[in-house]
């Protein structure tokens, strides 16, 4: 079995404990894992607390800086088929899925590689002649990132870069899901040249290296994503030390489409909005809200493109839809489902775990017009549309807002006068129109309401890792 290892002050390790990793594909181990309890988690917050307050990290300027981040941005870009392989057998997300991501990720370190050496401070014109101000941008501290296990390596990127770019140093706490991308890229900041404790990966469990992360003293800044019960407890633990958090968690976006819309692209992007990643994806546009009159002509191409999808191994290039990553997400979605149709919602497609090894889920779409269906208010984190039917702009967005989630949104129609009224009013971090899940590092991301609080991507995500420090000089 292939074995990984932790990374804390710049030397990989085997951890406090080990554990077996699944492949969701076949449903047995695959990989062994390290699993750091609270001394590994302490050691590894030492080691950051200590490179951010002395050794060469400290004294490095901006620019440097930025170039160990293209370095770390080239070595991504150069191991992308490595990194893509084992995020695929470890989580089960396709390798299409995986190989396309890392390119991102690649871009996402370049963006902060380059934003290093533009944070800048700021000249005070205070009204005393004799006194000059000014304002330091300082690194905001040790900070804890903590990811979930769906697109590990993004979703780390997006707190390693700016926090970096920001001279802060990090323990970056990978998921017990599929932790395998993580502790791999781990090599590759070992190999960009990075002192030792500057980044220090490490993997556990919740309850016991999430909760020491997040408690520890001397932590300063807690970057979470995941879901909104975890991160209740993320922010009473870091309240303890009066850290910081910023927190991206999880949605139920509607996905709304009038009848003036081009309705093939729609469907298209309905499809990609739902299915991609097996369905988990923060951002699924897991509720259709689709005007009554074509809701018949709709469904009936959502319906075919479902069936037609490649339902197959991860690692072939062929397949559209693999596994789910954990049989315990099957379970939630065997039983919303099965309550959502008791319920009264009438199934279109789907809605019955494969009968093949390994943790598989079909694509599947529910009809929930005028029905209470579970599917329509939890999150599922797995590929099951819910269908509903509006007849007025009023009660698009009305069904649209009627969640206390608000991360992403997409909207179909060829009139952009009624898209302006929309984006307006529609409660989500995103707006999406006319197309979806378009993400980019210039374009900061973040959610609304139960979805989270903070941004990720663009300028202000590198800004949120430092604090201003004022300077009064006499003159
Ligand atoms: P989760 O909340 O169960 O776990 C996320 C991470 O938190 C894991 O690393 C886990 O070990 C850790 N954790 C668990 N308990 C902890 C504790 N007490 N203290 C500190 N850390 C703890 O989430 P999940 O099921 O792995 O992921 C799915 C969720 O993540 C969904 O809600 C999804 O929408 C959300 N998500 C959000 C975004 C976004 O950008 N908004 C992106 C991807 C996923």
């Amino acid at each position: 079995m292939k074995q990984f290892q932790h990374y804390i002050d710049g030397a990989f390790e085997d951890g406090e404990a080990r554990f077996a990793s699944i492949d969701p594909a076949t449903g047995t181990p695959w990989a062994g894992m390290p699993e750091a309890r609270e001394a590994d988690v302490n050691r590894a917050v030492e080691a950051a607390y200590r490179a951010l307050n002395s050794g060469s990290w400290p004294a490095m300027t901006a620019t440097a800086r930025g170039k160990l981040l293209y370095r770390l941005a080239d070595l991504v870009a150069e191991n992308a088929q490595k990194l893509a392989e084992i995020e695929t057998q470890d989580t089960g997300k396709i390798i299409r899925e995986t190989s396309a991501q890392i390119a991102y990720v690649a871009e996402y370190y370049r963006y902060y590689a380059g934003l290093a050496d533009k944070i800048e401070g700021a000249h005070l014109s205070i009204d005393k002649p004799d006194m000059d101000v000014w304002l330091r941008r300082e690194p905001v501290g040790v900070v804890a990132a903590i990811v979930p296990w769906n697109s590990q390596l993004f979703l780390a990127a997006v707190k390693i870069g700016p926090a970096l770019a920001a001279g802060c140093t990090l323990v970056v706490k990978a998921s017990e899901d599929g932790p395998g991308p993580l502790l791999e890229f781990a090599r590759l900041v070992h190999e960009a040249g990075f002192p030792a404790g500057v980044v220090n990966i490490i993997t556990g469990f919740g309850a016991t290296c999430g909760a020491a992360l997040t408690k520890h003293p001397k932590v300063a800044h807690v970057a979470f994503t995941g879901g909104p019960s975890t991160a209740r407890q993320v922010v009473r633990n870091s309240a303890e030390n009066l850290a910081t958090t910023s927190l991206e968690l999880g949605g139920k976006s509607p996905f709304i489409v009038f009848a003036d819309a081009d309705l093939e692209s729609a469907a298209n992007a309905q499809v990609a909005g739902i299915f991609a990643a097996t369905g988990q994806s923060c951002v699924a546009g897991s509720r259709l809200i689709i005007e009554a009159s074509v809701k018949d002509r709709f469904l009936a191409i959502l319906k075919a493109k479902a069936e037609a999808v490649a339902i197959g191994s991860p690692l072939e290039r062929s397949t559209e839809v693999g596994p789910l990553c954990t049989d315990r997400q099957r379970k939630l979605i065997e039983t919303v489902v099965a309550s959502s149709i008791s319920a009264g919602a009438k199934l279109v497609t789907g809605g019955k775990s494969l009968d093949r090894p390994g943790f598989y889920y079909p694509p599947t779409i529910l009809d929930c017009t005028g029905v209470n269906s579970p599917s329509v208010e939890t999150e599922l984190f797995g590929p099951v549309l819910s269908a509903l039917t509006f007849e007025t702009e009023e009660d698009a967005l009305a069904l649209a807002n009627d969640t206390p989630f608000g991360l992403a949104s997409g909207l179909f129609t060829q009139n952009l006068t009624r898209a302006h009224r929309m984006i307006k009013r529609i409660h989500a971090g995103v707006v999406w129109v006319n197309t979806y899940r378009a993400v980019s590092p210039i374009a900061p991301f973040g959610g609304y309401g139960q979805s989270g609080q903070g941004r990720e991507g663009g300028l202000a995500a590198a800004l949120d890792y430092t604090k201003t420090k004022t300077v009064w000089l006499r003159t």
